[in-house]
């Protein structure tokens, strides 16, 4: 019997997807949204949207408590000591470029940024970008044919130079945890501070902070069933304190004279202009949501879900994934087939999956590749969209080998 997705009732858009002959398989790009969602962002625009911590009038006072109240959610969210330690920002990228900028003072000339071979653009061009504005240097580092980071050429390579460590959770191509303990542990005895990518991770569990033990970590909300146009910076409180300004304007100042100024401390000296109010508060409604559910269920599903698919994508001659996907997604390439031709020929039977480069042009070169096939799973998913897929290519190999 095909697995049953038992929260995809709770995601409108599936059904009309369905509809609509649509399948989708593209939740590492970003997913559904529940209804809880849909019914916090028509209630917030419904009852009269207003500006945060400015005004006193009521609506503005009603914006403000519920904004706040998302930044206390997403704090319990990541186990973080306080919600103070959360910074909303229009996205992952904008949080990784928000650190790229606000650490810029700690890097000198010949100092070392550490990032790996896997990640995505958002976290290595700000880094690539301030290695070059301080003269310093980014050290790459390799991974292993499973796509996990090499921990022996880590011991290597994270030195006494290295002022900053930036990686990926959980790999938006290679599907696989990365050996984050080990990695902050060598980081940490070198006097380095850390970033962690979460942007996929953060989508699967539930991950604790304060165990974790990174200095900053970044989500993105839309990859995490919640809205686009706002993610989360996560930073350690003593870590923060050393965050210089980067955006400036209204409310992140606390005098502003025409030649000087003095700036909040974290984390409105970080959101400056007008925040993304009803992205962070539909956010804050999407955290309720899954809060609600049974999370053990949802990533033994999950599980089987990946299983289903990788058992699939094996039993098919010339198909060659990409390392050794744990959970949530399977990149792969098929012999003598180009990708792009696979994908258009999978559009045309309604399969909504991401064919390209997945914003990781330096790994696809690494790997000799010039893009890939990435299938990747929601909560919502279920057999009957693998049985659909499955059936699509075949019906496309069959057409193009
Ligand atoms: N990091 C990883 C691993 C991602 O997969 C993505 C998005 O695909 C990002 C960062 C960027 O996230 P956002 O879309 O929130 O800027």
């Amino acid at each position: 019997m095909a697995l049953f997705s038992p929260w995809r009732a709770d995601f409108p858009a599936l059904a009309v997807l369905e509809a609509q002959g649509q399948t989708y398989l593209d939740s590492a790009a970003t997913a559904q949204k529940p209804q809880a969602l849909i019914d916090a962002l028509s209630g917030y625009y419904t009852c009269g949207a207003a500006n945060v911590h400015r005004a006193q009038h009521q609506p503005a006072e009603r914006a403000t408590r519920a904004y706040e109240a998302a930044r206390i959610k997403v704090a319990k969210w990541l186990h973080a000591a306080c919600p103070t330690e959360i910074v909303f920002t229009r996205g992952a990228t904008e949080a990784l470029n928000l650190l790229a900028y606000g650490l810029e003072h700690l890097i000198g000339a010949g100092d070392e940024i550490v990032i790996s071979a896997l990640e995505h653009h958002a976290n290595l061009l700000p880094w690539q970008q301030l290695a070059k504005r301080r003269n310093a240097r980014l050290q790459v580092l390799p991974i292993d044919s499973a796509g996990r980071i090499d921990l022996a050429a880590a011991a290597e390579l994270i030195g006494p130079r290295t002022r900053l460590l930036a990686v990926s959770q959980l790999s938006n191509v290679l599907g696989c945890w990365q050996p984050l303990d080990e990695l902050l542990r060598l980081a940490k005895a070198q006097g380095a501070l850390t970033v962690v990518d979460g942007a996929q991770g953060v989508v699967h569990g539930r991950h604790d902070m304060t165990t974790l033990g990174c200095d900053f970590y970044v989500l993105s909300s839309h990859k995490l069933y919640g809205p686009d146009g706002v993610g989360a910076l996560y930073g350690r409180g003593e870590s923060l304190l050393q965050l210089r300004h980067w955006q400036f304007g209204g409310e992140m100042v606390r005098i502003a004279d025409y030649q000087s100024a003095e700036f909040h401390a974290a984390p409105l000296g970080f959101e400056a202009g007008t925040p993304p109010i009803s992205g962070a508060i539909g956010l804050g409604a999407t955290l309720d949501y899954l809060a609600a559910l049974d999370l053990t269920a949802i990533d033994r599903h999950e599980q089987a879900l990946h299983d289903q698919l990788l058992a699939g994508l094996s039993e098919r001659s010339g198909i060659r994934l990409l390392g050794s996907p744990q959970l949530a997604l399977a990149s792969f390439v098929v012999d003598g087939v180009h990708h792009s031709d696979l994908g258009h020929l999978l559009t045309e039977q309604g399969i909504a999956v991401r064919s390209g480069n997945h914003c990781a042009m330096p790994l696809m070169k690494h790997l000799g590749l010039d893009g890939a096939t990435r299938v990747s799973l929601g909560l919502y998913n279920d057999g009957t969209d693998l049985e659909r897929f499955f059936s699509a290519l075949d019906q496309s190999l069959e057409l193009l080998r």
